[in-house]
């Protein structure tokens, strides 16, 4: 009997953020796998489903497990925050069929998206990212430094809201604070800057500021950081970003 393996995303944390879709492939499954906390998410209906919690550092480690299970003929879930394919465990997996057993690739693999971290983010403060807009992870886990202030420059310089996941590293706590020194040699001391923690949760918590006021110390690893366009606005509590060009200030 062959298997099958789903990945899924929970949302941004609340059990209402979580798609029907995604709560019917948990229903079916007789594994989860994923990093404790995100397991924690997902309500125990079946005593007889095995849950195999991992650290969120070995995400490689933890595909090919998951579709050696799928192989062994389980009905495998992999578990992520917000959508599992936004700088999560879906690339993991398909990393892991590539460089793997040939045989994974005729497993029945499927990904249900999730609301992202940066759609709950942007709707707790009304319409950032109504315009044209990029997401840049800056965890530099996977990728060298430079490549992300390579990235932030470019993102800048084509006037592109930007999304900042992973904004705050406990190894190196000073990246953000440079982050914002790339952004203000670009884009004007008066783009509006968001910090948004626990968005889609009943704790969340938004922070409106300015490039030029913009505090580091403000993000941690549960916040999405925004930063404007050139046409992003205020109007009171609100922010938002014009569709059209024709709105610029
Ligand atoms: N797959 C996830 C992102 C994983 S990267 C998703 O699609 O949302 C982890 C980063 O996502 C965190 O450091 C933080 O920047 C952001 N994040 C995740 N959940 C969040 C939330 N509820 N509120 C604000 N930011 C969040």
């Amino acid at each position: 009997m062959s298997g099958s393996l789903v990945v899924v995303g929970t949302g941004p944390g609340k059990a209402e953020l979580m798609t029907p879709a995604t709560l019917a492939a948990l229903a079916k499954a007789t594994d989860l796998v994923g990093y404790g906390p995100y397991l924690d998410r997902i309500p125990k209906t079946r005593p007889d489903q095995r849950r195999h919690r991992s650290d969120n550092r070995v995400e490689l480690e933890r595909a090919r497990h998951a579709l050696s299970l799928a192989a062994a003929g389980r009905e495998v879930v992999v578990v992520s925050g917000g959508d599992p394919g936004v700088f999560a465990m879906a690339a993991a997996v398909f990393e892991a069929v590539e460089t793997g057993d040939p045989g994974w690739r005729a497993l029945d693999i499927r990904v249900e998206p999730g609301v992202t971290a940066m759609l709950a983010a942007a709707a707790e403060v009304g319409a950032p990212l109504g315009g044209d807009f990029c997401a840049i992870s800056l965890s530099d886990n996977l990728k060298a430094w430079t490549t992300i202030e390579r990235l932030l420059r470019a993102a800048a310089e084509a006037d592109f809201v930007i999304a900042l996941y992973n904004p705050a590293s406990k190894a190196r706590p000073h990246q953000l604070a440079q982050a914002f020194e790339h952004l203000r040699t670009i884009k004007s001391s008066k783009t509006p800057v968001l910090f948004v923690r626990a968005a889609g949760t009943p704790e969340a918590k938004v922070v409106t500021t300015t490039l030029a006021a913009a505090d580091a110390a403000q993000a941690d690893m549960r916040t999405l950081v925004i930063v404007g366009a050139s046409t992003t606005r205020r109007i009171g509590r609100w922010v938002y970003t014009p569709r059209s060009e024709g709105a610029a200030s």
